[in-house]
């Protein structure tokens, strides 16, 4: 290993320094990636079967370390024991999901007089934030190897016990060598020679809006194949229908998901001027029950953010909502009470938030939502639209015709209906600002994928 740089990992509960983690450098990354070249033809030319057969292999490996992605979760990123445990069960189901797709998928298909054959696109760089690392990985990884591309990853520099643990995993399932690249480091070192190098054909990548446009930008070069799953900014639309008792809890849990560090939190929460005062009653009274705390405790529903910059950014935005006149119903600024140490947040919800507020505009990537009023269902329609982003809606109603033609004019890759359920055989992405490409299913394992037509005459 070439570079030398040292930082600590901090856990968030504690705020105890856990462990070092030694980055690696641009030469490290240019080795990963001619590694993965020179794995490429041959692993481009397995079979569907021996593919399979991989991913069977990779996924008892992950599961075998379930309970040390879990606590490692907790320990390094201060995620919620239930969650944790989620992210830990998903990480190995990713790889079942992935032969499942595969097994059932036509590489050759006849269109017209021509044989159309998808071939594995290359190389694939991976790379991936720091709110669901060991899930990111694994469903990253699945698709690339499932569609037949060797692959170099670069987890996010704040994650390295997650990523050490799944890269074990991963080591044991005894991938043919170079298949299988990880390389710790700064975006803007390995980050920047992965979207650069020509030995790169498609970047995979997670995270914010604005390194997905320099990734774009850079690997604009060398015509890399893109796919980006950004930033959100979702609506959460409670239609006047909807049985407030069970969708203000609902929205309230996809709103704090993953202790407001997620892509799809439901943050902008729209509730129409008839029910707006018995909306807020329930409001205060769910967030009342929440218990923010040590995560290793199961009885937790919201552990401390990744790091300090997170809590003084959530901070700002806080200030930045009363600033704006916002009203505060539940939470605001500084630490909960009886825990001085950590970086933990209240659980915070506005009300009187206007859209263009910027606290209804940006995403603040913590326990903080807004409540805004609509005057009826156009007006909420072009309320949840009038965003960047568009990543994953919500609807609520005791109608699911009705919540569906809502959901029609959603402008968000996934709308999500009185509640909250992953479905892996289904495309995941981003409208608009919120992404390029989808994953999962056919879908991922086609953004691994180039077609070729032959034509014979
Ligand atoms: P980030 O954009 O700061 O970093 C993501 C990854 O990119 C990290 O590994 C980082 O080191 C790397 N990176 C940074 N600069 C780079 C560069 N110039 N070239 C290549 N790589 C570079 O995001 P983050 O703070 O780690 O994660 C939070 C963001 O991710 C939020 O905006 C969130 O919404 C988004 N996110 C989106 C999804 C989704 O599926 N749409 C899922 C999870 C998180």
């Amino acid at each position: 290993m070439q570079g030398t740089e040292v930082i600590e990992t901090i856990n968030p509960a504690t705020e105890q320094v856990i462990g070092t983690v030694t980055l690696g450098n641009q030469e490290d990354m240019r080795r990963a990636i001619a590694a993965a070249q020179r794995a490429q033809p041959a692993f481009g030319r397995t079979t569907k079967l021996e593919r399979i057969a991989m991913l069977k292999r990779l996924q008892a490996a992950v599961l075998a370390r379930t309970d040390d992605i879990r606590d490692a979760t907790i320990e390094e990123y201060g995620g919620a024991f239930s969650r944790a445990q989620w992210v830990s069960q998903y990480a190995s189901q990713c790889f079942a999901h992935a032969a499942d797709t595969l097994d059932a998928y036509a590489f050759t298909r006849q269109m017209g007089a021509a044989t159309v054959v998808m071939e594995p696109v290359g190389v694939a760089g991976l790379v991936t934030p720091w709110n669901s690392t060991a899930g990111s990985i694994c469903s990253k990884l699945a698709s690339a190897l499932a569609a037949g591309c060797a692959t170099v990853t670069k987890p996010s520099e704040l994650s390295p016990i997650q990523t050490q643990i799944v890269a074990e995993a991963l080591h044991a399932a005894g991938l043919p060598s170079g298949v299988i690249n990880i390389v710790n480091g700064r975006g803007a070192d390995v980050g920047t020679e992965m979207s650069t190098n020509p030995g790169i054909a498609k970047i995979s990548f997670t995270g914010s809006t604005a390194t997905g446009k320099s990734i774009m930008r850079a690997g604009a070069e060398t015509m890399k194949r893109v796919s980006l799953a950004l930033t959100g900014k979702s609506a959460t639309v409670i239609l006047d229908d909807a049985d407030f008792a069970q969708a203000i809890p609902a929205a309230l849990s996809a709103g704090f998901l993953n202790n407001g560090q997620a892509c799809i939190a439901g943050t902008r929460i729209l509730v129409s001027r008839a029910r707006h005062a018995e909306a807020i009653e329930r409001v205060v009274a769910e967030v009342a029950k929440l218990r923010v705390g040590d995560p290793r405790d199961p009885a937790t529903a919201m552990g401390p953010l990744v790091n300090q910059a997170q809590y003084e950014r959530i901070q700002h935005f806080i200030r930045r909502g009363l600033e704006e006149g916002a009203t505060l119903v539940a939470g605001g600024e500084g630490r909960p009470e009886g825990l001085p140490r950590g970086y933990f947040v209240k659980p915070t919800v506005f009300d009187n938030v206007r859209n263009d507020m910027d606290i209804a505009r940006e995403e603040i990537f913590g326990p903080v939502l807004s409540i805004l009023t609509y005057e009826d269902e156009d007006d909420a329609v072009r309320i949840a639209n009038d965003s960047l982003y568009g990543l994953q809606a919500y609807v609520f109603s005791s109608d699911p015709a009705h919540a569906n033609r809502i959901a029609a004019r959603l402008e968000a890759g996934t709308v999500m209906i009185n509640g909250m359920k992953a479905e892996f055989a289904a495309p995941f992405g981003g409208f608009k600002q919120s992404g390029i490409g989808r994953e999962f299913g056919v879908f991922g394992l086609e953004a691994f994928l180039e077609a070729k037509t032959i034509v014979s005459v």
